[in-house]
């Protein structure tokens, strides 16, 4: 028999938020920009009477429950629903290409869909490939398919969960293909439970029931899907900004429902940026104690123009759909007084782990040691750190090491107090001449230029060399420069063999649909193709 009782599971994060503060409010942003607001003790009834309702649609254990939706109320509601269930919440990128769609919900075996009205038409395109049994739409439903609201009042509003497996699946979600297919994880109660712990210490985010919390990044992405549950566990308020994720509206719900704590990825918080240098239209920001940065590295430049003219204390964070929130660079004790050039060093790398996550890096000749400096693959272990991929533990079983470390993917260097710095991911790295050069480096370069707005560099074949840097930039809206510029701005920042002989100049750098650069659009376009090479 257990010495202890209690299971570490999703129930009990939403008794808790229903006992403790049931009249702490959230506000979601409605397709008409009206803002609904709620609170935990209505959304704890709600999504327990659907999870009535789903099980009388006669879904097994186990069975999945796919979203299509933005961050909204409904979607919160799901991501209780299913778990406490004992069902699996499965939240899909609806900017994904509709066949990797259609492949990741064949693959997941998705047999209910919510899918927002807004995105019918993505479902319209993919349905004869899904294996969906029931399509519940937020909104008005079409003829043939279950309007939200419809399905949740014939649940039974008094329905309690009844006792789940800690170790059983809550959640399955997909990698989202930057560097190949995506694969799939699922993730157990348990490892949301501890991570929501752990990430809410002190040390990390801080997080207590004063906090207003508001995810920019969609929640189905690594660096947001934890928060519905961390901010409900803590009691904290949250706001839940919909479809309008444009600059001007973030800015306006965080002054007027005085966020203190938001994250997003860079791209995010370079529009927002712009916003704020704008002054054409004024916002208090001041409420913000944090803003999170994770995805993709956070450019000093941005993090010292949110610091030093708004005010905005940017914190970089590194997650990954395989592991959720991995790190995040607050400072530890010893570099309180540091100087502020050591300070703003720390705070430009990616963090020290949460509690329980164990790292270390493989150089060459075997593991790195932590000194800032020796470069390797970084590997991780720990209770929220996926052990396979969905339906493939054969196929995907490189990604671990014999003794089960996940190995990332991100040539890191760790410093002796921890700190995590992404010197690149292994597949975007450029080996020239044998040497590697980082190209997350050589983009903050670019992107301290005045003229630049986004530069992303690339590796291309290159005959004495193996392999060049090529940038791709883009400027902002009425300004240039020309590429012999750009060299000799960057030139007494990196060295000065990693200079790019060719730089391309374009309207603005392809995207994946989290938002991050999309190297492998850039590889495709200009690799091979030399005759625009610039002198
Ligand atoms: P995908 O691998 O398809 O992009 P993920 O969203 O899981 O899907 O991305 C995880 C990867 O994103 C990490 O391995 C890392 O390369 C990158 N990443 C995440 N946060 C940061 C960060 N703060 N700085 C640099 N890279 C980051």
């Amino acid at each position: 028999m257990r010495a202890v009782h209690q299971s570490l599971d999703i129930a009990a994060i939403l008794r808790r938020a229903e006992q403790f503060s049931p009249r702490r409010e959230v506000v979601s942003r409605e397709r008409d920009r009206s803002l609904q607001r709620t609170t935990y003790g209505e959304l704890g009834g709600r999504a327990r009477r659907l999870a009535s309702a789903l099980l009388r649609l006669g879904l097994e254990p186990g069975a999945r429950v796919a979203t299509l939706c933005v961050t909204h109320r409904q979607h919160w509601e799901v991501y209780y629903a299913a778990p406490i269930a004992g069902l699996v919440t499965h939240p899909i990128n609806p900017r994904l290409h509709t066949d990797d769609i259609a492949f990741i919900a064949d693959d997941a075996g998705d047999e209910v869909l919510v899918v927002d009205e807004a995105f019918l038409p993505i479902y319209e395109q993919i349905r004869d490939r899904t294996p969906f049994r029931h399509v519940v739409v937020v909104g008005a439903a079409p003829d043939g398919l279950l309007g939200y609201e419809d399905l949740l009042a014939s649940g039974d509003p008094t329905w309690q969960p009844g006792e789940l497996d800690e170790w059983s699946t809550a959640l399955v979600t997909y990698t989202s293909g930057t560097t190949g297919r995506p694969k799939g994880v699922a993730v157990p109660h348990r490892a949301i439970a501890l991570h929501a712990l752990s990430s809410a210490l002190p040390g990390w985010l801080a997080m207590r029931d004063d906090d207003v919390v508001m995810p920019v990044v969609p929640m189905f992405h690594a660096l947001a899907w934890g928060w519905p549950y961390t901010a409900a566990l803590l009691g904290a308020k949250q706001v839940l900004p919909g479809s309008f994720l444009d600059p001007a509206s973030l800015l306006e719900l965080i002054e007027g429902e005085r966020v203190t704590l938001t994250g997003g990825v860079p791209t995010v918080w370079m529009g927002l940026l712009s916003a704020l240098d704008d002054e054409t239209r004024k916002f208090d920001v001041t409420s913000l104690r944090a803003a999170l940065s994770g995805g993709a590295t956070a450019p000093p430049a941005m993090i010292e123009g949110l610091r030093n003219r708004h005010g905005i204390p940017l914190v970089h964070t590194w997650g990954m759909t395989e592991l959720i929130m991995g790190a995040i660079a607050t400072l530890t004790w010893d570099l309180q007084d540091a100087p502020e050039d050591e300070q703003r060093q720390h705070r430009y790398a990616q963090g020290v782990p949460m509690p329980f996550l164990e790292i270390r890096a493989r150089g060459d000749e075997g593991l790195a040691p932590w000194d800032g400096t020796s470069l390797g693959e970084l590997e991780i272990r720990g209770p929220w750190v996926a052990r396979e991929y969905l339906g493939q533990p054969a196929g995907g079983a490189e990604q671990w090491t014999a003794d089960g470390w996940f190995r990332t993917g991100d040539v890191v260097a760790i410093s002796e107090r921890g700190y995590i710095r992404i010197a690149d991911r292994a597949k975007d790295v450029v080996k020239s001449g044998g040497e590697w050069i980082s190209t997350p480096a050589l983009e903050s370069a670019l992107m301290d230029h005045p003229a630049v707005a986004e530069a992303a560099v690339v590796g291309v074949a290159d005959e004495k060399w193996t392999e060049r840097p090529l940038a791709v930039v883009a400027f902002r809206p009425g300004a240039t420069a020309t590429p012999q510029e750009l060299r000799e701005f960057i030139t007494p920042k990196v060295a000065r063999w990693w200079v790019p002989e060719r730089i391309e100049i374009v309207e603005a750098i392809p995207k994946t649909a989290v938002g991050k650069f999309n190297k492998r659009v850039l590889r495709d376009q200009f690799d091979q193709d030399t005759s625009k090479a610039e002198a």
